[in-house]
Formats: C-alpha cells, structure tokens, sequence
C-alpha cells in the first residue's frame, strides 16, 4: 500500500479496512512530524528578540532576507510584526542620517 493509493481511496470515500486504517494513522503521523521539521517557524517573541539585528543588516544594505529567512518569512505572514519592523527600520533610518 503505497502513500497515493491510500490517498486515492480517502477521496473516493472508500473507508479503508481496520489495518489499513492503522497505517493510515501511521502515515498522517509520520507526515506531521515531516511538516515540523520541515518548516520552521518563529514567534513573534522570537522574532521581536531579533528584530534590531534584522533592520541593522537592512540599514547596512546587506541580504537581510537571505542571511535570516526565518524572520523574513514571519514578516510576510505577521501584519503586526511588519509593522513593527517598519517603525523601527524607520526609526533606525532618522538617527543614522
Ligand atoms: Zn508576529
């Protein structure tokens, strides 16, 4: 029973027999535990920790984005956290001037 069968079956709304429900059950977990590993997240707490370190590579004109895509990927998702990281950008910009 490979991965795609089974899950042509669930959209066919074929209920699987009780084995296969069971590797069923073993497939979704082990799925789980990939997509934690896979992608990282950070918390706005994280994210806030690190901030500062993040506008100063912008002010310095290096790849901000590159060298910490985590927080990059945070301010994409995080209308409250991008704002933050736009005032102080902002602010960061006046006092270097
Ligand atoms: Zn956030």
């Amino acid at each position: 029973m490979n991965l795609r069968d089974l899950i042509q079956k669930i959209r066919n709304g074929i209920s699987p027999s009780p084995q296969e429900q069971l590797s069923n059950e073993a497939v979704l977990g082990f799925l789980r535990v990939l997509e934690t590993v896979d992608h990282e997240e950070i918390t706005c707490d994280e994210l806030y920790e690190k901030l500062d370190e993040y506008v100063e590579l912008e002010v310095d004109k290096k790849d901000a984005a590159h060298i910490m895509p985590l927080m990059r990927e945070h301010l994409d998702v995080c209308p409250e956290c991008c704002e933050e990281y736009e005032t102080l950008l902002h602010v960061v910009e006046i006092t270097e001037e």
